[in-house]
């Protein structure tokens, strides 16, 4: 017997497969590759160096996610896409060549007050009908001018960000774009805007920088499988039956017995669980890949396992590998059937899953 536990396989063969594609869609733009939450949970480390030379810089959304790059010896620009969360941020930043947002008076303030080695980056973040973060339309000439004026700012570029880029049908994206382009008119300065759905949906707003995140990883910014955009999956996630069982009809399986047999069947119990990750909330009927073909999840997804129904006839064995989603089983689906977005979906999983990086 030889069972493999829940293992996240990372293919950086498709992970720079789909930074070749992102950049011929986007050819005359500059690439932000967006690596926060542990590159979306294929691990900050091993993608970063993967794209060190492909990119022109990193996107994170914490400080410690900048330094965890610098620590393992990344040297190209990294982006703090939320800006810095307080002053004593600033010599740090300064010091390990990262560039900031700034979306706030109290940003500013603290940047101008600042004793700093050297000057920094700054990218004024716009609000252009997101209502998130940064300074709304008409503030946005007087924090240029604050910046310009500021000493230890080297340089200044202009950030936005879609709320609705998804849908292809929506002309608030291109309000939010003409906003955009209309309020940084004749300013000294490099712009972006799009993320995975600008890349993919609106050419005309890839400007000099993109920042693309999940497209990355070969996943589609909305439910439609990336395939069909030319993206490959980078994560399979994995796990292994522990235990295939005879089922008589009538009978419930997990707790609570929610699901109960219509006939004699075969049970496989998968070892994999909220506790890796997989959601508690993932629904009766979601399918598992296995031995070539779906079954579908029956009972209550628990902690360390969860439970398919096989079927009669199916000779599945402990040991045979399961995939919970990856080029056989694309997460699209899972998402759309589970309500979950793949954002959430790749970001849940635990420590506790191991990495194989794979090719
Ligand atoms: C996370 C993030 C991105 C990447 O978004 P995707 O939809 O994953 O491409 C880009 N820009 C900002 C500001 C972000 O926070």
């Amino acid at each position: 017997m030889n069972v493999t536990p829940p293992t996240a396989k990372i293919s950086s063969v498709a992970l720079k497969h789909n930074v070749q594609v992102i950049k011929q869609k986007a050819p005359n733009s500059k690439v932000i590759a967006v690596v926060k939450a542990n590159a979306y949970g294929h691990g900050i480390e091993f993608v970063s160096s993967a794209l060190d030379h492909l990119v022109d810089c990193f996107g994170v959304a914490r400080l410690s996610e900048a330094l965890s790059l610098r620590s393992k010896g990344i040297i190209k620009p990294i982006l703090l896409l939320e800006g810095f969360f307080s002053a004593k941020d600033l010599p740090i930043i300064a010091v390990n060549n990262i560039q900031t947002v700034i979306h706030n008076q109290e940003q500013l303030d603290e940047l101008k007050k600042a004793k700093l080695p050297n000057k920094i980056k700054v990218w004024l973040k716009i609000d252009t009908g997101m209502h998130r973060l940064g300074v709304e339309l008409d503030q946005v000439e007087d924090f240029y001018q604050q910046l310009v004026n500021c000493p230890n700012v080297a340089e200044i570029g202009f950030v936005s960000h879609f709320s609705r880029a998804d849908e292809l049908m929506c002309d608030y994206t291109e309000l939010q774009l003409e906003r955009f382009l209309q309020v940084t008119q004749g300013k000294l300065g490099e712009r972006s805007i799009s993320a995975s759905s600008g890349i993919l949906f609106w050419p005309q707003a890839h400007l000099e920088w993109i920042r693309p995140g999940i497209i990355m990883y070969g996943i589609s910014p909305n439910n439609t499988p990336a395939e069909i955009y030319g993206l490959t999956p980078v994560m399979t996630l994995t796990s292994s039956l522990i235990a295939t069982r005879n089922h008589k009809k009538g009978e419930p399986v997990g707790y609570g017995g929610i699901w109960v047999s219509e006939k004699d069947t075969k049970i496989g119990v998968v070892a994999i669980g909220y506790g890796d990750g997989y959601p508690r909330d993932m629904p009766e009927g979601t399918p598992v890949y296995i031995n070539g073909r779906k079954v579908p999840i029956v009972g209550r997804v628990s902690m360390d396992m969860l439970t398919v129904d096989l079927g009669t006839d199916s000779h599945d064995k402990v040991g045979d590998e399961v995939i919970l989603w990856g080029k056989e089983l694309p997460i699209e689906e899972i998402a759309a059937i589970s309500g979950i977005l793949s954002y959430e979906l790749i970001t849940k999983l635990t420590p506790r899953v191991l990495t194989e990086y794979i090719d």
